[in-house]
């Protein structure tokens, strides 16, 4: 086993810097960013750090723990990346992972670079690394929290061989620059872009919760990658949970463009919703909804039902499998009773104005988004929010209902 500690660290990079850097050179550029440099008391402790023979003075190991993070990357940006050779920094790092990986003393939820809040599992899984914060965020963590002399045992491990055999690894693997703090959209587009997402991360996870001050200290925003090099717009921003925002500054290029799918999918739902919600149903549905709620179709009705519907019709409209499965249980159980409800309000064939206006919904919400999934939805969600949030299943057995009856999901009939 190897074990992260200042000595290997120091010994790795070492190892990955021209011939004429110094030992020294090295010890100092790391050290100074916690504490200014003290020839007399520090230039001495260098080799025997390398070494784990001896632990950090007690005071550098406390300052570790609790100093400012971004001002030490930034000084290992300026100070301790130009020592290194560049064609060593992605061996640095790959071998720095591996010491880590090996390391069981650090569990796998250990925060080891707190920018981006990366744990030792998603160091694990990296497909880049911006080397300022990395290095830097491994310095601190080894300084603050491991007895530099545990490292004793392996420190001869910690090899010119170790190193370069990761000449030939990962070969997709890269190493960024700058900081990994990424611009971030601006604090006017957050609410839409909340909005937009219904408050759900792509994982699922609820964001926004545990907002203090008005600011959302569960949420991130990010830019996602464009294809062309113009100025970002809120249709290239999303928001993403802590865990998310974490995997996303290590990810790799396909995969932020892989989330943009997402981004674009979410974003055409949005705006979706707001042409839809331009069109209101007529408020009777209202008390449909309510006695949908109360009702329960009788095992006799039912097994008609069941016996009796014809399943072609939804079939013919909706090609996506989980949406047809349930309109098709929707309307075999619900169809007649719906019928009914809408029948017995029907004055001034009021029920065929509101299959008008669900299908005025329908060809708005088409013109933006293509999966009927994501159009059955919208359109159920809005008239859900325009009832007062109740009922919500109701919601979904009225739009069944009229994809069945009514125009809604018409395939085209030109096209044919
Ligand atoms: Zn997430």
């Amino acid at each position: 086993m190897k074990r992260l500690c200042y000595g290997t660290i120091a010994l790795t990079l070492r190892h990955c810097a021209p011939q004429s850097t110094l030992q020294q050179a090295l010890h100092k550029a790391m050290m100074s960013a916690i504490e200014p440099w003290d020839d007399k008391r520090d230039s001495s402790q260098a080799s025997r750090l390398f070494k784990c023979e001896i632990n950090p003075a007690q005071d550098i190991c406390d300052t570790a723990k609790t100093i400012d993070h971004l001002p030490v990357s930034a000084h290992f940006e300026k100070y301790v990346v130009p020592l290194l050779d560049p064609n060593k920094q992605k061996n640095a790092v790959l071998a720095l992972i591996e010491i880590v990986r090996e390391d069981n003393t650090i569990d796998e939820d250990t925060v080891l670079i707190k920018q981006g809040s990366i744990t030792k599992e998603l160091l694990c899984i990296a497909d880049a690394i911006n080397i300022a914060d990395f290095l830097s965020g491994l310095f601190l963590y080894a300084v603050a929290y491991v007895a530099n002399k545990e490292g004793a045992g392996c420190i001869e491990k910690i090899t010119p061989e170790f190193i370069s055999s990761f000449d030939l690894q990962k070969p997709g693997f890269s190493i960024t620059q700058t900081q990994l703090t990424l611009p971030e959209p601006p604090v006017a587009w957050h609410t839409r872009l909340l909005r937009e997402c219904g408050g759900i991360c792509a994982c699922g996870v609820p964001l926004g919760l545990g907002m203090k001050g008005g600011g959302f200290d569960a949420c991130s925003f990010v830019f996602l990658p464009r294809d062309d090099p113009g100025r970002p717009t809120i249709g290239d921003a999303i928001a993403l949970c802590p865990s998310c925002y974490s995997w996303y500054l290590v990810t790799s290029q396909d995969e932020r463009q892989a989330l943009r799918k997402h981004k674009e999918r979410i974003a055409a739902r949005a705006l979706a919703g707001d042409e839809v919600s331009g069109i209101k149903i007529d408020e009777q549905i209202s008390e449909v909804l309510r006695t949908i709620d109360t009702y329960e179709v009788s095992e006799d009705a039912l097994a008609e039902s069941q016996r009796t519907f014809d399943p072609s019709t939804i079939k013919s409209k909706i090609r996506n499998i989980p949406l047809r499965r349930r309109t098709i249980s929707y309307v075999t159980e619900y169809f007649p009773y719906v019928r009914g409800l809408l029948q017995a309000i029907e004055k001034d064939s009021d029920s065929e104005i509101i299959a008008q206006q669900f299908n005025l919904q329908y060809l708005k919400a088409k013109r933006r988004i293509k999966a009927e999934s994501d159009i059955a939805d919208v359109i159920a969600e809005d008239l859900y929010n325009h009832t007062g949030q109740q009922h919500r299943e109701a919601c979904q057995i009225v739009v069944a209902y009229f994809i069945q009856s009514c125009e809604v999901f018409k395939r085209n009939a030109v096209s044919k």
